[in-house]
């Protein structure tokens, strides 16, 4: 038996979910792709400002949009968010079982 949270695919065989774990926000450039791909509704843009502080996404002080993981929980682990960004800005992990 796995360590790990398992999954089935249509035919039956094994698969191991990789769960978002982390957003490298240095890195992100914004561009959203991540935000329309993820069928969960895990990532939501936010916006900083020069000082640091995070605003909404579209408040006149942001300086730059990067995205965020607001909601992780509800990540079913399909990497998706990974194969359309082009900054290598997600981390993954299986979840323990
Ligand atoms: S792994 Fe899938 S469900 Fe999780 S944040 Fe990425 S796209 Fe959304
Ligand atoms: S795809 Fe990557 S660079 Fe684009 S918003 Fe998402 S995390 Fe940022």
């Amino acid at each position: 038996m796995s360590e790990f949270v398992q999954g089935k695919t249509k035919g039956g065989g094994a698969w191991t979910p990789k769960f978002v774990s982390d957003l490298n926000q240095k890195a992100c450039i914004g561009c959203g792709r991540c935000f329309k791909v993820c069928p969960q509704g895990v990532l939501n843009m936010i916006g900083i400002t020069e000082d640091g502080d995070i605003v909404d996404a579209q408040d006149d002080d942001a300086e730059k949009k990067v995205m965020s993981i607001a909601n992780g929980d509800a990540c079913i682990g399909c990497q998706s968010c990974s194969k359309v960004c082009g900054k290598s800005c997600f981390t993954h992990a299986p979840l323990a079982a």
